[in-house]
Parts: C-alpha cells; structure tokens; sequence
C-alpha cells in the first residue's frame, strides 16, 4: 500500500501531536494530583527511592541482595496499594492512568521497522481526507437502487436492463472490495444519468476506505491542472499533476465533456499509457463510445482503451429525469 510522503508526514505529524498532548495531560494529572493529595508526591519519592535501592543492593558486592530485594517489594507493594487507594478515594477513575497514547509502540508509530496500526490508522484518515478535497459525496453502495432501471429489454444489447445493470453493480462493488495494484483497468460507458459517476464514486471512496490512494477527478479539472503544470509555475497544479500518476486507483469522471484540443488529446494518451506502463489500474468514465473516441482524441487511445479495459456498460432512462417524476 502506497501511501504518499505527503500523507505520511501528516499522519505522523498528528501522532506525535496526540502523543504530546497525552504526555502533557498526564504531567499536568500528577500536578494536580500532589496539590490535592501531598501524599501521593511522598509516595512516588518513595517509590523511586526503594527501586533505586534494590539496584543498588543487586549491585553491591559480598552482600546477599535476596533479602533487601524482597523487602524493597514488599514496600513497593504496600506503597502502590496505599496509591492506588488514595486515588480510587480522591479522583475519577483513570485519573492518574499514566499510559502512553498507544500501548504497542508507546506513540513512535512503530514497533522495529513495522508501522504500527495507531499509525496506519492516521494513514487511511489522512488518505480519506484527500478524496474528499476532491468532493466525493459520501455515496455507498448500499444506496444503489436497482428499481430506477426499467424492467424491460435494451434495444441495443437484446437483454434486460435491469440485468445488466444488476451485473455492472456486482462487478463494481466486487472490484472495490477486491481491489489491489494488479486490479483491471474499467471503461464505464452509457449515457449521462445512468449511474456512472455514483457507482465510480462508490468505488473510491471504498477502496480509499481500505487504504488505497485514490485521486477521483472529471475530466475538466483533470486537464486543467495537467496543463497549469505543464505551462505555468502553478505548485498545486504539480502536485496534482503527480498524483494523478502515483495513486493507486485513478478515477477520471466524465471523459469527453472537457473542451477539447491538441493538447488534452496529448495529456489523455499520456496519461493512460503512463499508468498502462506503470501497472497502476484506472477507471475512465464517458459517455463517449469506443468509435467516438477515435475521431475525438486519436486511433491511438481507442486502440489503448479497446485493448486494456473492460468495458462496463450503463444502460436505461436518464435516473435525474426519473427521480423528478
Ligand atoms: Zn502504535
């Protein structure tokens, strides 16, 4: 799983921050707790004085350190129980619980050279985060409603609507659930409002919700930040630019309604086969078909498209129409 530097360093950043704010508020108890209770200071004091004592006694020569070593735990003991009811008598529960903010890794993220799931945790947050910079809603797949497909043939494939598009459901919750840096490459193709951008949104923010970087982006901006990076000093655009080649899953929602021209037709191929090469799966949205792909961009990319993804094909009545009805 590939997270970026990006995500990392702020996920970092807030474990470190929360391990700070736990240290600190731990601190701040035990201040609190010797204003209130002076005792409390006294046993701590004594407690460290009976440990160093027995470390001491271990170390002494010629003596036999069994008998002062039993009796610094004995002491040790009636003090922690002395502790441990003065604070069960004084303060709330867990008060003085002086425990690190993680218990596997005490709060550095890793355990040797492993992240520790305290950090992978932040990881997958700051992941999601980044998908909803790109406005992905919070559609799920659950929320898929069959019923709003006819019940009756598509004159163009000769099957049932509502099978088909049952198949493309499973096929796209499958692919989500699935989902791995060898996943397919998917055309989504049919017309607009039948559901392409919501399963494909379904789709990024499950595979996100696994950990995955996911960039989720229509056509339009994706080009406009590809060509603010090529063309101009645009940072955000750069940074954009990159990712659209480093992610795990890039989704462009869509295609076929940015204005077109030499330089999209470009950036697409680009894009494409730079992912094609790399491995990285990519799921293009349109409402464009293969042919039309051809005289709008080039024979190359419907050469790319026909031969590397699986189509996946929307079909039925426009559901936005359906829904005002
Ligand atoms: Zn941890």
């Amino acid at each position: 799983m590939a997270y970026s530097a990006e995500v990392l360093s702020r996920a970092r950043a807030r474990l470190a921050m929360a391990k700070e704010d736990r240290e600190s508020e731990n601190r701040e108890h035990l201040q609190q707790a010797y204003a209130k209770v002076p005792r409390l200071k006294e046993i701590d004091r004594q407690l460290r004085a009976t440990m160093a004592l027995a470390a001491q006694a271990a170390f002494t020569q010629g003596s036999d350190p069994t008998e002062l070593l039993e009796q610094a735990r004995r002491n040790n003991l009636l003090l922690q129980q002395e502790r441990a009811e003065l604070e069960a008598l004084y303060f709330e529960e867990g008060y003085l619980d002086d425990s690190p903010i993680c218990e596997n890794c005490g709060g550095s993220g890793y355990i040797g050279s492993t992240m520790c799931e305290c950090l992978r945790e932040l990881c997958r947050q700051e992941q999601k985060k980044e998908l909803t910079f790109l406005n992905v809603g919070r559609e799920s797949f659950d929320q898929f409603r069959l019923d709003y497909y006819p019940d009756r043939e598509d004159p163009k494939f000769g099957v049932n609507i509502r099978t088909i598009m049952e198949k493309t459901y499973q096929t796209c919750r499958r692919y989500a659930q699935n989902f791995s840096e060898r996943s397919q490459n998917l055309l989504f193709s049919g017309d607009t409002g039948l559901g392409k951008t919501f399963l494909s949104a379904c789709i990024a923010r499950a595979v996100a919700d696994n950990g995955y970087s996911v960039v989720y982006e229509s056509a339009g901006h994706l080009f406009g930040n590809l060509e603010r990076a090529k063309f101009s000093a645009d940072e955000q655009a750069r940074k954009d630019a990159d990712r659209y080649m480093t992610c795990d899953l890039l989704i462009v929602d869509d295609l076929g309604t940015e204005m077109p021209g030499q330089f999209t037709t470009a950036a697409l191929y680009g894009l494409i086969n730079d992912r094609l090469l790399s491995g990285k799966p990519t799921i293009i949205s349109t409402n464009l078909t293969i042919e039309e792909f051809e005289k709008r961009y080039s024979r190359q990319i419907a050469s790319r498209l026909r031969g590397s993804y699986t189509r996946i094909p929307f079909v039925g009545e426009d559901i936005r129409v359906l829904k005002n009805r």
